[in-house]
């Protein structure tokens, strides 16, 4: 079955193009799947194997450059900048060298890396002032409206855990920001109230996926 969609996708060029940058950088494919934005892809860095869409489009395509872009940049410590940097590496390889350009394929990224970073500031002592300027710039928000997100989100029950709403409203009305956020008060590491907040993130792997066509598995993909 997938073998004859592997056939098929030679009518694209995408297919070729995606083998070129598969050599390029030393990545073997561990599992091909049809194209669906339901399904979870996944980049396994340290063997530099990829689970991938078969790529027939410019949007798949990027989706399975993207899984390289996991083996080339390598792993960082929040995973809000992993999948930046594979968001953009998989644009830039695409736009560059094959000039394949997907405006809607951004604007999902965007929302993307948005929601890792909720998510690291939530269950992580990431802060919003330790947040890179240059991915704050891409995705369009500053402080205020990513905290004003966070309350949204919030509100409408999208959130793996409870926050605390004061310390988000007074950053969302643009109060000097408290840089103790809920889960290191007690120190980050050794807060058991944390550890089972990021058990429990874990198990969730949909919680704040209704705004997005994409649904990755952004636990699994970086083990
Ligand atoms: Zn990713």
């Amino acid at each position: 079955m997938i073998k004859q969609k592997l056939k098929e996708a030679e009518k694209h060029p995408y297919i070729g193009w995606f083998r070129e940058q598969l050599k390029i950088t030393n990545t073997k494919v561990q599992k091909w799947s049809d194209w669906n934005d339901e399904m979870m892809y996944e980049a396994y860095v340290s063997s530099r194997r990829v689970h991938v869409p078969i790529p027939i489009d410019s949007f798949s395509f990027l989706v399975a450059l993207h899984e390289i872009g996991h083996i080339s940049t390598g792993e960082r410590l929040y995973s809000y900048l992993s999948e930046y940097n594979s968001e953009k590496w998989a644009m830039r390889r695409a736009k560059e060298v094959y000039n394949v350009v997907d405006s809607e394929y951004e604007e999902d990224a965007k929302l993307y890396v948005l929601k890792h970073l909720v998510m690291d500031l939530l269950d992580t002592e990431l802060t919003l002032p330790k947040v890179k300027p240059y991915v704050k710039e891409w995705i369009g928000l500053n402080d205020q409206q990513i905290a004003k997100h966070i309350l949204k989100l919030n509100k409408n029950k999208q959130l793996h855990c409870k926050i605390n709403v004061e310390h988000w409203k007074s950053i969302a009305n643009g109060k000097h920001i408290n840089t103790i956020t809920r889960n290191s008060k007690k120190g980050f590491r050794h807060n058991k109230t944390v550890q089972r907040s990021i058990q429990r993130a874990k198990r969730a792997t949909s919680f704040i996926c209704s705004y997005l066509t994409r649904s990755y598995n952004f636990f699994s993909r970086h083990l």
